[in-house]
């Protein structure tokens, strides 16, 4: 996602435009909830404002057909706003982040929604990576290039970690947490009680993790759906943000179909905060059902 239209997302915030496009800041927050004996925190960063132009969402079908999905849906429909959010979950001998937002170096969030849950950074002992995209390792790193996690392991699938290393862009990253991150092999245990389940098509190491306690479990999406209205509804739409189109978009659809019969609990970082709860099947598609308890 591109981070640098930043400047001009605030710039039309201060002018009271509505066509606000890109990250833009927000307060921060932390919302606890429990997963079986475990205590786990969805963490704000920031909001990604999506301008309903089809650069994005509905490149093949047109601005039309999205608007007319968001207006049966009640939402507005010039943008589409998704949540950047991470999640923190409390383990016995393991403090777990499951992405990091976009950072501080461009405004994100978490480091005062770490405050705002009373959790220090340095108390996190392994931070799992879902995809190498900026609005999930930005955070990594503190505004002046430090290690925001100094004390914790970067887990992430091998093939996500070679995919970020080969972008140029990423070298200055790859320098500051190599010496940090271990890969893993798709399926693995990463964390007593978490299991990586590999979801290539977003980016080729794409990864949810799973996360177990007593008879319950929820599964974090990663970007598996970026719209809580757009990406359940239509499944099928190509989004412009997965790597490989097709595969993300078959993907997708695999993955909804198994959660709505599961029933899992899910987090998903991009829907409105605090992004947990439940997808279900409605018609052709799937409607979100926030579960927080
Ligand atoms: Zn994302």
């Amino acid at each position: 996602m591109p981070i640098k239209s930043l400047f001009a997302a605030a710039l039309a915030m201060l002018a009271g435009s509505s066509a606000l496009a890109g990250p833009v800041p927000i307060a921060p927050a932390a919302t606890a909830f429990k997963l079986g004996s475990l205590r786990l925190v969805a963490l704000r960063d920031m909001i990604n404002a999506v301008p309903n132009d089809a650069s994005v969402f509905g490149p093949q079908v047109g601005v039309p057909a999205v608007s007319a999905v968001l207006r049966q849906a009640g939402a507005p429909t010039d943008t589409l706003p998704l949540g950047v959010d991470a999640l923190l979950v409390e383990m016995p001998g393991h403090t777990v982040l499951i992405d990091t937002g976009l950072g501080p170096k461009v405004g994100g969030s978490l480091p005062k929604s770490f405050a705002a849950a009373g959790i220090d950074p340095a108390k996190v002992t392994d931070v799992l990576i879902t995809h190498s995209h900026g609005d999930h390792v930005g955070g990594l790193l503190t505004a002046d290039g430090g290690l925001a996690f100094p004390n914790a392991t970067i887990r992430m699938a091998a093939a996500e970690w070679a995919f970020l290393k080969s972008k140029p862009d990423n070298a200055a990253l790859a320098a500051a947490i190599t010496s940090k991150v271990q890969t893993f092999t798709p399926g693995a245990t990463v964390v007593p009680g978490i299991r990586s389940v590999p979801l290539p098509g977003h980016t080729p190491g794409h990864s949810g993790y799973e996360i177990t306690s007593g008879k319950e479990r929820l599964l974090d999406i990663g970007d598996s759906a970026h719209s809580a209205i757009v990406s359940l509804a239509k499944p099928e739409w190509v989004i412009a943000y997965d790597t490989d189109a097709k595969q993300g978009m078959v993907r997708r659809e695999a993955t909804l179909a198994q959660l709505a019969a599961s029933h899992e609990r899910i987090f998903a970082p991009h829907f409105p905060f605090p992004g947990v709860g439940r997808v279900v099947k409605r018609g052709t598609g799937y409607i979100w059902q926030p579960d927080l308890r």
